[in-house]
């Protein structure tokens, strides 16, 4: 049996080149941890900012953290000194590193919806293990994790049957948020989604982590652990996207662009790139795009132009091709993935805002385009209202739609696929995160996202 320290197999194996660089990752965490005071594993460029000492204390009890948190019952978010509760025996304490600002909990940040209790936000993030509790087995001391927004318990009805992206260990499924600490006044602290991110320390249930292996920056992992890999799981879960075929991609926010990421990486022939916003339309084409549109010249004929790129000099009926003359839900991109959702904080300025606040436009469009047998994926939030669908096409259009985000993504197993994917380059995740900001400014942050002047904004902690 191999100590605890000395893993049997080289986690420093990028790509594949083994035998070049044959480091254990764990043990250099853990090393430079011992030096740094546990400011471990930021890769050149990124420095660390204040942070609380990483002294063990056995069951953690009175460990004092900083986070950024929402009051109960109140407009106020600000980051407040926090002591820790004694340790659960399931939990993980991990040093944060990084944490991405999800544009979903913007209204949660800067205090536009109810929040009925003070907790710490985020969906998760990136960090090195400093502690673990008496249960814990997936994780050790020295770990570099993606806290990801999504759990895999391994063990649940959805695990259990190919649909992690619904592990009943959300707090969707009636988990309560069980607080991990209090405030100086004794307010009860708990974390959002049973994991915060925007704080010193992440202190999640061990099913919230997945261990990381492969040489990829902190800020990237953050990128994977709630939009990247949602947007990846657009491409790669319930539908995977076939090589050769048509893509459509509604919306190129850092959702989006993952998902045209995936899209490229899965060997899709043609991938069609909407956004109002010019500098997300070129980034798309860096990215994999084939052709980007803007929704605001297309108009109402934004349908028919995508559909019109999706017919070609095959669509002979009877030589493989689509019926192009006689029914017209013949046609349209194999793939349709609607990632654009409504505003849940206006943006301040309405430089290239898109066509429709509510987002139902986007989700209408989204099934006027996806064609018999092809695939809807909807994964974006914020949708304000309903919309029509005729009852015909929805009951025999033989439409795929496959809602929810996540689509299909089984954590554990997917963040150690697509942080190999970004080690080796076919994923960037370095070109979404076009800002950081440390904690001190983690409002901040939320507003620019808000304001979509940012593809993904970034806390450094
Ligand atoms: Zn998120
Ligand atoms: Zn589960």
């Amino acid at each position: 049996m191999p100590r605890r320290d000395q893993p049997s197999r080289p986690v420093g194996d990028v790509g594949g080149e083994s035998g070049r660089r044959r480091i254990s990752r764990r043990r250099a965490i853990r090393n430079s941890a011992a030096v740094l005071g546990g400011a471990a594993g930021l890769l050149a460029g990124e420095s660390a900012f204040g942070q609380a000492s990483a002294v063990q204390t056995g069951t953690q009890t009175g460990r004092r953290f900083r986070a950024f948190m929402r009051f109960a019952n109140s407009p106020r978010s600000s980051v407040e000194e926090v002591r820790m509760f004694a340790l659960d025996e399931n939990r993980v304490v991990v040093r944060t590193e990084a944490s991405q600002c999800c544009y979903s909990i913007v209204g949660q940040a800067l205090g536009t919806t109810q929040s009925p209790d003070t907790r710490i936000l985020g969906h998760g993030g990136v960090g090195v293990v400093e502690a673990i509790g008496a249960k814990v087995r997936r994780v050790q001391v020295g770990d570099r994790v993606v806290v990801a927004n999504t759990p895999y318990c391994g063990q649940c009805y959805m695990c259990l049957r190919g649909r992690a992206d619904r592990c009943q260990m959300l707090p969707g499924y009636g988990n309560a948020l069980v607080p991990i600490g209090e405030l100086a006044d004794g307010t009860r602290v708990v974390q959002h989604n049973n994991e915060g991110g925007f704080a010193e320390l992440m202190i999640p249930y061990e099913w919230y982590c997945m261990p990381i292996f492969y040489d990829v920056s902190p800020v990237e992992l953050s990128i994977l652990g709630c939009v990247g890999a949602c947007g990846l799981g657009t491409t790669f879960g319930v539908a995977p996207v076939e090589p050769g075929s048509d893509v459509a991609v509604l919306g190129c926010g850092p959702l989006g662009l993952s998902a045209v990421q995936g899209a490229r990486i899965k060997g899709a022939s043609q991938i069609i790139a909407v956004d109002p916003i010019r500098a997300r339309r070129e980034l798309a084409l860096k990215l994999g795009a084939t052709i980007a549109l803007d929704p605001n010249v297309e108009g109402m004929n934004l349908v028919a132009r995508i559909k019109d790129l999706c017919s070609g000099p095959t669509d002979r009926r009877f030589a493989g091709g689509r019926d192009t003359t006689v029914n017209p839900n013949a046609l349209g991109p194999d793939y349709v993935i609607e990632a654009v959702g409504g505003n849940i904080v206006p943006p301040m300025g309405n430089a290239e805002a898109g066509p429709d606040p509510t987002g139902l436009l986007s989700l209408q469009q989204a099934w006027d385009l996806c064609s018999a047998a092809g695939h809807l994926m909807t994964v974006a939030i914020g949708h304000q209202g309903n919309f029509t669908l005729p009852g015909n096409q929805w009951s025999n259009g033989a439409k795929n739609h496959h809602p929810g985000n996540m689509n299909g993504v089984s954590t554990l197993r997917d963040m150690s696929r697509f942080a190999r994917l970004t080690a080796t380059g076919q994923y960037n995740a370095k070109a979404l995160a076009t800002a950081t900001y440390p904690l001190d400014r983690t409002r901040e942050a939320f507003r620019v996202v808000a304001d979509r002047t940012t593809v993904a904004a970034v806390v450094v902690v």
